[in-house]
This record gives C-alpha cells, structure tokens and sequence, in this order.
C-alpha cells in the first residue's frame, strides 16, 4: 500500500480519536492517527479524573465493548470510588482520580504499540472529497494523505480561542495551538457549525495548601477497577492517595462578583453556550444566587505532581481576582497558583448532520465523534470515538453497521439523543437520560456487551466465553434459589440479627433475597440445606452472587422494563428509508415535516423522540410506510 493512504484517518488523538483509531487497528484497518502532539495522546484537558455517576456507566460499556479507556484509568488511578452506593444499584458508578501524567504515558504506549496504527504528528487544515466522499486529509506540512473514511475527533480545537478576564488567546488548551482549516472546508460543502465553550479551574501548588485544615475524602478501602480485563492481584497499580473538602463563601463570592464587569462571560466577550451541568464558579453565583457557599474539592493531579485541581471551581475571572479568591477560601489562605482557570471557545457541528453509526448525513466515509458532535467528557468522547472506530471498520470491511439501542447500553441512549434531538449546549451523559436504567447498570455492562466485542474481535474469545459460563451459572443460580428452602430454625437467627423479620416455617432463597436488608451471599452461606457441588461452586463465584442478587431482588421491576423495551420493539424495528422524501406527505404538520427532514430518522421510534413531532405525524409516516 502507498505510504500516504490508508484505510481510515483518524484526525487527532484525544480521548475519541485514541479509542476510534484502536478500535479500527484491531479490526484489521490501517489507520493513520494524525494529531498535533503525539505525546499528547489521551491527554486530560481538564479534571484528572475517570468516571463519575453516568460516565463510570459509559466507561464499562466502553470496555465492555473491547475500548481501551477502562484499562488506562485501572493502570493510571489514584483513587478509586464507587459513587451513589446508598442508592439502588441502577446509578452505582465508579469512579477514579487519575495521575494526568502516566495516564497519557499509558495512552501513548497502548496507541504506539498497536499494531496496523501510524501517528502522524501534524496539524490537518482541509478536507478531500470526492462525489459526497471523504477521501482524505491535507496536513499544515503540505501532505495528502488518502484514505477510505475519515474520523473527525478534533475536540476542543476548532478555531479555539481561550479566554481568562478579558483577554482572550487563540488555542484548543493550555499551551497547545488551535486548528484552523477544518470548520471552513465542512462549512463551503454545506455543514454547519456553531460556537460551544467550556471551561477549567486554576491549578494550585500543592505544597502551599494547608491540608490539615480540610476534610480528607479518602478513596475506596475496597476498590474495583473499571475493566472487565484488570488482573485483580495487580490492581490498583499505583498507590492510593485522598482528595480535600472545602468550599467557598459569601466573602469569597463577593471578591469573585467584583469580576463580573471583566468577565468574557458576562460583558458578552464569550458567544457559545457553557455546560449547564458543569458551570463555572461566576455561572453558579448568579444562577444560585440564593446559595451562600459552593462545595470544592482539591484533587491531586498525579503522585508525583506538584499541582492541585480545584473542581467545582472552573472559572475565566480575571487572574488576580481568582487569585484574591481562592486566598480566602479555608486551607488556601496562603495558597500559590501555578495557573488560572480559563474557559475555551470553539466550534461544534450540531450532531442532527449524523447518523447513528456517526457517518455524516452529507458526506460518505466521513464520521464526527466527541466534543466536534457538542458532547462535553472524556468518556462521552471515547464512546462515540468507539462506535465511529468500529463502524468506519466494518463500513470498509463490508459488514452491516453497528447501532446500539437505548435498551442495550448509555451508547445508544447517547447516540440516540444526539442525532434526534441535536444540542445547542454541551451535552453530558445522566443516569436519568436512559430510561431503560435499571437493566443498563455499571456492573451488567458485559452481559450486556461482550457478544458485540466478541463478534468484532476487539476482546480475547476466552473472556467472551468467560462471560457466557457466567451467564449460564446465573440463570441456574436463579432457579436454584427458588428451588432452595430455609427453614425457620435454621434462619431465624441470622434474619433477626440481620434486622429482619422471621419466618413461620420454610421460604426460599429466591425470596428471602428479595428482602433489601438480606444479602444472597450470607444466605447460601446458612446451614439447613443440602451443600451440593453446585450451590459450593456458586458461592465461590462473587460476580454471579452478585448478579443473581440484583436480578432476583429487583425482579418485578426489571420484568416491567423487559415488557417495556419489547413493546416499543415494534416502532424500532418499522425502518424509515433515509431516502424518504417528507414533502410529498402533505397531512405532516409544517414542524413535524421540516424536523423529519432535518433529523432524518432510522425508525419510527427515532421519530416520535424528535422534539415536535406530534402522535398525528407518527400516525401519517406509519400508514405510509404500510402502503
Ligand atoms: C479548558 C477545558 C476545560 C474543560 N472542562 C471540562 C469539564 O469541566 N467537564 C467536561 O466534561 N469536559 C471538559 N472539557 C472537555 C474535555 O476535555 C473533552 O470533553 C474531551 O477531551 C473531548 O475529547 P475529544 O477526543 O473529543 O477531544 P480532545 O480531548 O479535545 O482531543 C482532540 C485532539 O485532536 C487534536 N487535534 C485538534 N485539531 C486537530 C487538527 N486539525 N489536526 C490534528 N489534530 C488535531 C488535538 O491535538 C487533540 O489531541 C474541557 C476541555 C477544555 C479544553
């Protein structure tokens, strides 16, 4: 194969393009990775930190699906948590501080070692098409370089400029350039684009902080890696450290409001929308006003690293105002900063210009994934970057596509959400955004998944097998539970000193385990019943306990949402031809129309999620497609 051409470009190494460029190397494509720095790969723009309610969701469906995120964050943690435990287990999710460094060390070494990937460090400026295709890329060095499709994942860089007070400099982020080139060859063949911003906090010296005077936050004494792959005796690699408490108040907000009249956010300075569910300090003064102190956390950037990050603290005041600031907050009265926060402009193409696969509507072999679609986190990048990997790969291999349904995994809630009802602000992942959320949890995320890795060769076939025994020892595990019976004298006991009610004769296990306060380990773990083979070998398997635990406990609900999921089966599976042309359905109604035509949608469920799309319409489209 000539040296410039490829199968697929991937243009820059952020958290999509690292994990879009992986995917495709191990399905067999060859791939040119081509990014600014290609020391920077992975690298972490803002909080060193994986995870987090949602997110921690997206990361083991990441892994789940053979994606690489889970394994760098298990090697480069430095705390690791599982957040909401007091909560049902649907929004359990993990979470880990990371050490920013050595997490872009691992990226760069997994990414350099994969075999069938060429980085390419250098800057793209233009896009090559042909006949409404993508055919390759022009570089800042004068090259072409040709490939079968391109994967845009350029993030935050997009004609970038940041912001601190009222100056503003061009760049994607701290010390890196910005890209120029890219918004003006998608826009002159009809894309378009619009203005995002986002922000970080100011990194403090660690060394001038007075810990001593702040709440510790240690991490978790039992931790849990993110990856289904992790060798458990090796885990967690790097020693454990705490993040800090502290918060603000009203004298800190009072210092902060003397900015206002300089801040590019509020004299207008700033166009793009900011992420409602991640604004900066200025943003939460004003919009909750009522609220006299703001929570923060200081989190170590890395173990050997000299530098704190301040979350809850994101912020583009003027430098000596966030340093008047912080120097009021409890354990930072001596603090030193070794650099503002900042907020960062940039440009997006609303993602409704994609399909589910991430192929854009306009171009063939052209795919958009991460921050360039309007999402905001790392994790919401490398899902999409993942999805976009895998279907340039089997577009390319002539495979039919890969769509994940909201009913199947947070991916396809994500997906779905972007292509049928676009964004104007950055989108971030909620356990609240996925309705089916109680069959998608963190912990099923490879019975869910591993069949799709399997079958695209993205993991190891002995962990895929791994998971099917799993899955057959814990559907006989359930019957098994139903079948078994304690009686009273041999539970009694135990129920009593476990807080719950006794029983008058025998119940099952099955039944027992429904009971919140009762966990299923203790109660095979009884004497009274018949210790076979079978129930010793389940009780060594903690995974499937753990399975079988939540499924027999919270049985009813997932039945309902199983019957849910195969009514609404149906208008998934009634397909509407992208070809459809929706203004010869004259009954439609003028918004209902000029959306469809926008947003194109799959089926007639995809439909009838679009904003403004009325029943009437769904009505219309389904008794055109019968005819
Ligand atoms: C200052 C700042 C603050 C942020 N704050 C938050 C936050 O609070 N919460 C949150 O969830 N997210 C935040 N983010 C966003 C987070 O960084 C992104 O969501 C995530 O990194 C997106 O991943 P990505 O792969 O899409 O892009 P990025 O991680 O931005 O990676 C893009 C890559 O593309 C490369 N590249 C760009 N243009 C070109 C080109 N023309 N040619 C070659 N290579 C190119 C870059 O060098 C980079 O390697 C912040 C980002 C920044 C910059």
């Amino acid at each position: 194969m000539d040296k410039k051409s490829f199968d697929i470009i991937v243009i820059g190494g952020g958290h999509a393009g690292i994990e879009a460029a992986s995917a495709a190397a191990r399905m067999g494509c060859s791939v040119a990775l081509v990014t600014m720095d290609k020391n920077a790969l992975g690298r972490m723009s803002c909080n060193p930190a994986i995870g987090g309610t949602a997110k921690g969701h997206l990361v083991r469906e990441i892994d789940a699906l053979g994606g690489i995120m889970g394994q760098i964050a298990d090697k480069t943690g430095i705390q690791f948590r599982m957040l909401n435990k007091s909560k049902g287990p649907a929004v359990w999710s993990p979470r880990c501080q990371s050490d920013r460094k050595l997490y872009s060390e691992e990226a760069v070494r997994i990414i350099a070692s994969t075999k069938n990937i060429s980085i390419v460090e250098s800057s793209v400026t233009d896009l090559l098409f042909e006949n409404s295709t993508a055919v390759g890329i022009k570089t800042a060095d004068g090259d072409d370089i040709f490939s079968k499709a391109v994967i845009l994942s350029s993030g935050t860089f997009m004609n970038a400029i940041m912001h601190t007070g009222l100056s503003a400099t061009t760049g994607g982020r701290f010390g890196e350039k910005s890209s120029t080139g890219i918004t003006e060859s998608l826009e002159k063949i009809g894309f378009t684009s619009a203005r995002l911003k986002t922000g970080t906090p100011p990194r403090l010296m660690k060394s001038s902080v007075n810990f001593n005077l702040l709440e510790e936050q240690p991490g978790d004494e039992n931790p849990q890696p993110f990856s289904h792959f992790t060798n458990l005796s090796k885990f967690p690699a790097l020693p454990q450290v705490s993040c800090h408490i502290t918060s603000t108040d009203s004298e800190v907000h009072k210092i902060l409001k003397k900015g206002f009249e300089l801040s590019p956010m509020f004299t207008g300075l700033i166009k793009g929308a900011g992420p409602r569910y991640c604004p900066s300090i200025e943003d939460k003064i004003v919009r909750f006003a009522d609220k006299d102190k703001h929570q923060l956390f200081l989190e170590p950037e890395g173990l050997s690293s000299d530098e704190v990050y301040v979350n809850g603290f994101s912020t583009s005041l003027p430098a000596e105002i966030q340093m008047e600031a912080l120097k009021k907050i409890k354990g930072l009265e001596e603090v030193e900063m070794i650099r503002p926060g900042y907020a960062v402009e940039y440009d997006f193409f609303p993602p409704h210009q994609v399909d589910s696969t991430l192929e854009t509507k306009l171009v063939k072999g052209l795919y958009f994934a991460g921050q360039v679609n309007g999402t905001s986190g790392y994790e919401e990048a490398a899902a999409q970057g993942l999805m976009a990997g895998i279907n340039a790969a089997l577009k390319i291999q002539n495979k039919p596509e890969f769509v994940l349904k909201r009913s199947e995994a947070y991916i396809g809630v994500l997906i779905d959400d972007l292509v049928t009802k676009s964004t104007d602000e950055p989108y971030r992942m909620f356990t609240s955004r996925a309705e089916h959320r109680l069959l998608l949890r963190q912990d099923n995320a490879d019975r869910r998944l591993i069949r799709f890795a399997k079958e695209f060769g993205l993991v190891d076939k002995s962990f895929a097998e791994d998971v099917d025994k799993r899955e057959i020892t814990i559907q006989s595990g359930i019957n098994l539970c139903r079948k078994l019976k304690l009686h009273a004298r041999d539970a009694n006991e135990f129920l009593k000193s476990a807080g719950s009610s006794e029983i008058e004769s025998t119940e099952t296990i099955a039944n027992l385990c429904r009971r919140p306060e009762l966990k299923l380990a203790d109660l095979l773990n009884l004497n009274g019943y018949d210790k076979t083979d079978t129930v010793r070998s389940l009780i060594n398997n903690e995974k499937a306990v753990q399975q079988i635990e939540i499924d027999l406990k919270y049985e009813g609900y997932l039945k309902r949402q199983q019957e849910m999921i195969d009514k609404l089966e149906r208008y998934e599976e009634t397909k509407i031809p992208l070809t459809l042309n929706y203004s010869t359905l004259k009954a439609l109604s003028t918004e209902g129309r000029e959306k469809l035509e926008r947003y194109k949608p799959r089926s007639i469920a995809q439909a009838s999620r679009i904003s403004g799309i009325t029943p009437s319409d769904i009505s219309i489209l389904l008794v055109y497609l019968k005819s």
